[in-house]
């Protein structure tokens, strides 16, 4: 008889939830989750999933206190109620701490400054009236990047503010207003960080914008940088997944600069956008690598076994709430190398995150041109 298996209650089981559960039986864990939409959230589709909020600290106290660890797919939750589950000696990864220094842009930018790391300067505000003060007063000059401190505002949470008039933009809301950098490139490198301290990072990813809206266009693995860089680029990761003392996966998304340098731009203490590519691309996917961390499984071989490059599927601009429809889906299937990812949302609306595609080859040049075919010929329409 082995071991029994270690249960792992996922906070949130949106599609990040989903691919983390799938993940679970080549590993021998079991998984179940917490989710304000019960059974119509994405990773129900593979596990039982809690009606819940993860946000409230009963909820996550309630679900998590039945699971040897508890972990997140999203940073939007109760680290009051995760603090509970470590005082009722449940598991938890990543921890509390870890979360609560995350969750908020205002204290993660500040852990970043105050543990040496590069991140732009920066200041918080209490809303968009501070802000415009510290502005008016010639202390926080034009141009800077402002962001809501805590996501769920609107979805919107980052305003560039280039000129005076970009101004009238602000969110009203507590926020953290910083330099502008002056970007080359962005990359992120996923780092996994087990029980025991052993670390692995993934090949930094490059992250491409589509100019104008801060939405993922297209993310390339490896980032097509030069590999001092590179290697460079692992150590940051590694050196602040062991500064924060995180248990699991962390995504370093970072900027290199005009000048070459690093940056560090954000953290997210869970599998990330940046990786999806990873279930296809290497030996570990990243989803695997987090439930292997959290249980005291032996880290993973990350090494990529080709390039990859990834595009998001969004419902397209302009449609109105509706039933996904997805058009091209066949032709886009028939394409070499090519993996679709729907997360089985019920509904979509323009520019919804609605499933991601993957697309392998041994050249990288080849899979871009690959996932613009792909870009061109997938579409998200809507029924009423
Ligand atoms: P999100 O939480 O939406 O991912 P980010 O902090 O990653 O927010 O910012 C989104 C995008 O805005 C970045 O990918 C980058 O293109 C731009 N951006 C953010 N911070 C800066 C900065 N300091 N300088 C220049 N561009 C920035």
């Amino acid at each position: 008889m082995g071991a029994p298996a270690t249960r792992i209650g996922i906070l949130g089981g949106g599609q990040l939830g989903l691919m983390l559960a799938e993940a679970a039986p080549d590993l021998g864990v079991t998984c179940a989750a917490l989710d304000a939409q019960g059974a119509d959230a994405p990773a129900s589709r593979v596990v039982d999933v809690t009606a819940g909020d993860v946000s409230r600290r009963e909820d996550v106290v309630r679900f998590g206190s039945d699971f040897d660890v508890v972990t997140i797919e999203v940073e939007r939750v109760s680290a009051a109620g995760m603090r509970d589950l470590e005082a009722r000696g449940v598991v938890v990864h990543p921890s509390a701490r870890v979360v609560e220094t995350i969750q908020d842009k205002g204290t993660q930018k500040a852990w970043l400054a105050a543990s040496g790391f590069p991140t732009s300067a920066f200041a918080t505000y209490p809303d968009a009236a501070g802000l415009r003060e510290a502005v008016a007063a010639g202390v926080r000059p034009i141009p800077f990047v402002q962001k809501a401190r805590r996501e769920g505002y609107d979805g919107r949470g980052v305003v560039v503010v280039r000129e005076e008039a970009d101004l009238a933009g602000l969110l009203d809301v507590p926020c953290v207003a910083e330099d502008l950098v002056a970007i080359a490139t962005e990359v992120a490198v996923v780092v996994a960080r087990g029980r025991g301290g052993a670390h692995a990072t993934f090949d930094p990813v490059e992250m491409v914008f589509r100019p104008g809206a801060n939405i993922l266009d297209v993310l390339v693995c490896p980032a097509r940088i030069p590999d001092a860089l590179a290697a460079a680029s692992r150590r940051l990761a590694v050196r602040v997944a062991e500064a924060i003392d995180i248990v699991g996966v962390l995504a370093v998304e970072m900027f290199v600069d005009t000048d070459g340098e690093l940056w560090v731009n954000e953290l997210a203490p869970r599998p990330h956008n940046s990786g999806h590519h990873t279930i296809e691309a290497c030996t570990t996917s990243q989803y695997g690598q987090h439930l292997r961390a959290i249980s005291g499984l032996p880290l993973g071989a990350t090494e990529p076994r080709r390039s990859a490059v990834l595009v998001n599927v969004l419902g397209a601009p302009g449609i109105a709430r509706g039933t996904p429809r997805y058009l091209g889906r066949d032709a886009v299937e028939a394409m070499p190398g090519v993996h679709l990812h729907l997360y089985g949302k019920r509904v979509t609306w323009s520019m919804r995150k609605m499933g991601h595609v993957t697309i392998v080859d041994d050249d990288v040049n080849r899979a871009l041109a690959t996932a613009v075919e792909v870009r061109n010929t997938l579409r998200v329409a809507s029924d009423p």
